[in-house]
């Protein structure tokens, strides 16, 4: 078993489309803001026409389908075979469990290379604290479903001061629910993170401590598992993925950014028009993205700086790593 550092892809676009922002749920850490994102749900023609705007950019393409919650959209199914028909690599669907519409009916495993699952505990207790009461049994048993099923399933856990003590359990779990991929995340303070007290990213003693070891556990079992790596030791270089690597996180109101921690201002690098892939002018993201700084990630300085330490000349302990960049095992 083997860890490795997932080197930006140059050479591919990764589309992660939002097709509309409405969800069942209202979880406590969502990322999502209306008066940012939008209201919309994407009509067809609409999400033919955008994804053909990043379909053949570079050699290789890859769409992730978000929302809001967009199994909600009652065309997902359709949206699927036509990014399939126009080429993407692969493509995934990120779903909070709700499994709506009867999407696993509407597309088969070999048209969807992932099924998603987001899932912020191992136990009720906490995952429902987060993302809802009731939610924990949902996902797992769709979860399940969809692995019966032959959908290549994943797990997304993003890791928060609530929910890090339940890391350890998640091995078995994953296990029991015949999930192939895991995928640790962690918490952005953006969205409804800032509104609700409590949500807090874990420190750097406790990530470093333990999110690798569960990894290990993980991977131990045959699942292959991806990280973010967060702190950069003396050793690492810093690269922003903005500058780098070819990532869209598209809006339903026409929003496209490069930058995730910049999705709760309106500094997006470009945006959709008339079915147009337009550049914004300066001032826009990509000109953070340029700035050198002890703390490496620009953005993190700015919006989530609760994670740097300083030693007493002021010079940060570690620098934060790209929030893009990940470590992952795969058996
Ligand atoms: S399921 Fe996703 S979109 Fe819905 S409230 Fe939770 S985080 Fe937000
Ligand atoms: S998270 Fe930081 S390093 Fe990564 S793309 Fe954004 S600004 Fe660049």
């Amino acid at each position: 078993m083997k860890q490795n550092t997932v080197a930006f892809q140059p050479h591919a676009t990764n589309l992660f489309f939002h097709i509309l922002t409405a969800c069942n749920l209202k979880c406590r850490h969502c990322y999502i803001r209306k008066d940012q994102h939008g209201s919309r749900t994407l009509s067809m023609k609409n999400i033919k026409s955008w994804l053909s705007l990043f379909a053949k950019k570079k050699k290789t393409a890859n769409v992730i389908f978000l929302g809001g919650e967009p199994t909600l959209h009652p065309e997902l199914g359709r949206a699927i075979k036509t990014a399939k028909a126009m080429g993407y690599a692969s493509v995934t669907i990120d779903t909070n469990g709700y499994l709506f519409h009867d999407i696993l009916e509407k597309v088969s495993p070999e048209e969807l290379d992932f099924l998603s699952f987001s899932l912020d505990g191992a136990t009720a207790p906490v995952c429902d604290a987060i993302r809802g009461e009731g939610v924990f049994e949902v996902c797992t048993k769709n979860a399940r479903k969809a692995a019966e099923k032959g959908f290549s399933t994943s797990l997304i856990y993003t890791v928060s001061e609530k929910n890090i003590h339940e890391l350890e359990k998640m091995p078995l779990l994953l296990k029991d629910l015949g999930i192939s991929r895991f995928f640790i995340q962690v918490l952005g303070m953006r969205g409804n993170s800032l509104q609700n007290p409590g949500q807090k990213q874990v420190n750097r003693h406790t990530w470093t401590s333990l999110v690798p070891e569960v990894a290990r556990e993980v991977a131990s079992l045959g699942i292959g598992v991806t990280w973010p790596k967060v702190f950069l030791g003396p050793e690492d270089s810093f690269e922003c993925a903005g500058l780098v690597a070819d990532n869209f996180f598209v809006f339903p109101n026409g929003r496209v950014y490069r930058c995730p921690l910049c999705e709760d201002y309106p500094i997006h690098a470009f945006e959709i028009k008339e079915n147009r892939l337009i550049e914004r002018p300066p001032l826009h993201e990509g000109q953070f993205f340029e700035l050198n700084i002890p703390e490496g990630c620009v953005m993190n300085r700015l919006v989530q700086p609760g994670n740097l330490d300083y030693d007493k000349d002021g010079h940060p302990l570690s620098r934060i790593a790209c929030c893009l960049l990940k470590e992952e095992i795969l058996p």
